[in-house]
């Protein structure tokens, strides 16, 4: 029988619901129990794919192909799983389902209503994770904060999946947040206290209360809460802001909430936790003292949740290669006004990471040309393998021309094109290449090298492509085609010969990055950005560089 963890929020967003669910299917994972995510978003749109990243952040990609939200990230991050289309599911989802029904005549003669129409169609939904992954335990995290209209549908799903399946496989965890009062020194519950009444309104009584804060959680307030929220004071647990986001799963663990879990679950098959790989990995971070500025360059990077995944895989790869990463947000849009350019100073190299449409692309070429013509480590992800290409073009033709159909629908030299079965669309909802597809690696190109291996399957979410017709003028000037789709129509990653490491994936590498497994190009990338760091250091010592520890390059 699975059993079900539902997770809400309380008092206000932004408290780390999605870091702390994922914090605790780690602590579940590391007792040897199979764990599956589920994500309920209240909004109306069927899926964040046609989502302004401004408002959203990342769009997360699974495997499947699902465009999702970016809590599923840190699920897939902190627990090491792969979230699926079943893992997000959203009220234009549910609805979408439920009228195509309707209209198919499935409730013929009844009226349609939320209860129990939508809320039957959301309880499916939840099930049907728990029989695709036959997990021990399934963890659904309901977005949003207790209180808001959209999200009564999704909560009354959760309070009747008790009754349905029984009190000791279901658990509601609520996650709320305690205020700091700077005048008086001290931390706030009543909030906390008005949320659980809320939640009990709604007929749900919450079996744990994580309370988040950014200062230490004194024990009387524990026992306040404890005592306000009729829960056993056990089950109040104190979660302080983290300096090492990775650090959450070891503190959750020090409150005892991994053992209450599997204790109210009734978890039989639960092992003791096995954590000291995990415990290693931090000791390694708190160990890479040495900074490493990395720039990313983008247009939406005022909000940096919109890079989520690349901001982790950078950090990610700076744990193994012993650097703590810094990353310098560079906005593309400056660089075509000619400012921003200071930033550069002091950079070992440069990210740049999806995109859509024109506005700033053009500055995102500049980029490319600037690391290209200062042999500055440059990882291209997706757009920024695009625009690698637009840039090198422009070079070898000596004109300003070539360009992506996406930005100039009549140039001369569409570099980039639309992928054929792209043409006829009218809908713009997921209808990109989406998920997981194989690449083909050249044996001796930097990319072979970064994976060791010849086959590898990456995610996707593109529309454009490299047109094959630029290929043999741009091998000739030394750009290397080092991946491709098996039968070696669609190009995959492009690199160049004659740089430490300049390389591009129409992939998006970054999802498939793990805390304590950096992604293979990420580490590459930064093992490059880390020997010209030391080699500008030692140059500016006047000690002689440290011979740079090159990738493999093309022979
Ligand atoms: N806009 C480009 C395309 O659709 C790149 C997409 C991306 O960076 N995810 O091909």
């Amino acid at each position: 029988m699975t059993k079900y963890i539902f997770f809400t929020g309380g008092v206000v967003s932004s408290v780390g619901k999605g870091v702390t669910a994922a914090a605790l299917g780690r602590l579940l994972k590391a007792r040897g129990l199979s764990v599956a995510v589920q994500k309920l978003d209240p909004y109306i749109n069927v899926d964040p794919g046609t989502m302004s990243p401004y408002q959203h952040g990342e769009v997360f990609v699974t495997e499947d192909g699902a465009e999702t939200d970016l809590d599923l990230g840190h699920y897939e991050r902190f627990i090491d799983i792969n979230a699926s289309q079943a893992s997000n599911v959203t009220t234009g989802r549910v609805y979408a389902e439920v009228i195509a029904r309707e209209r198919r005549g499935d409730y013929l003669g009844g009226t349609i209503q939320v209860i129990p129409h939508i809320t039957n169609e959301i309880k499916r939904n939840i099930r049907l994770v728990a029989e695709k992954s036959q997990a021990d335990v399934v963890l659904v995290e309901v977005g949003g904060t207790v209180g808001d209209i959209e999200s009564l549908p999704f909560m009354e799903a959760l309070r009747q999946m008790r009754s349905d399946v029984g009190r000791k496989n279901t658990l509601y965890v609520h996650v709320t947040f305690l205020p700091y009062i700077s005048a008086s020194r001290e931390l706030k519950t009543k909030p906390t206290q008005h949320s659980v009444r809320e939640l009990r309104g709604i007929g749900i009584h919450p079996d744990v209360i994580i309370a988040r804060a950014d200062h230490h959680i004194p024990k009387e307030h524990i026992k306040k809460i404890a005592l306000f929220c009729d829960v056993r004071k056990r089950a109040v647990i104190p979660a302080v802001t983290s300096d090492i986001l990775y650090n959450i799963p070891l503190l959750l663990e020090e409150t005892g909430l991994g053992d209450y879990v599997i204790d109210r679950l009734k978890l039989k098959k639960a092992n003791a936790p096995e954590l000291s790989d995990w415990q290693k990995m931090i000791a390694k971070i708190r160990s890479s003292k040495t900074k490493i500025r990395i720039g990313i360059v983008g247009k939406y990077v005022e909000l940096h949740d919109a890079y989520m995944s690349v901001r982790e895989a950078l950090y990610h790869a700076g744990i193994s290669n012993g650097r703590d990463v810094e990353v310098e947000w560079i906005h593309s849009g400056d660089l075509e006004k000619g400012k921003g350019w200071t930033q550069f100073e002091g950079l070992d190299g440069i990210v740049v990471p999806g995109g859509f449409g024109e506005r700033g692309v053009e500055g995102k070429i500049l980029a490319a040309r600037w690391a290209r013509e200062n042999k500055v480590p440059y990882l291209g992800l997706c757009l920024g393998m695009q625009v690698m290409c637009i840039e090198f073009a422009r070079h070898v033709l000596h004109s300003d021309e070539p360009n992506s159909t996406e930005f100039d629908s009549h140039t001369e030299h569409p570099v980039i094109s639309l992928m054929p079965d792209q043409h006829a669309l009218e809908d713009m909802g997921g209808t990109m290449r989406l998920g997981s597809y194989p690449c083909a690696l050249m044996p001796g190109s930097k990319a072979a090298a970064a994976y060791d291996a010849e086959l590898v399957q990456e995610r996707h979410r593109h529309r454009w492509e490299f047109n094959n017709s630029y290929r043999n003028e741009l091998e000739a000037a030394g750009m290397v085609f080092s991946g491709l789709s098996p039968d070696g129509r669609l190009v995959e990653i492009a690199e160049l010969k004659d740089h430490p490491f300049m390389l591009g994936s129409q992939f998006h590498p970054e999802f498939k990055s793990r805390p304590n497994r950096p992604h293979p190009l990420f580490d590459a990338f930064l093992r490059t950005a880390v020997a010209r760091q030391e080699g500008r250091l030692a140059a500016a010592n006047g000690t002689p560089p440290v011979e740079a520890e090159e990738v493999t390059a093309v022979s």
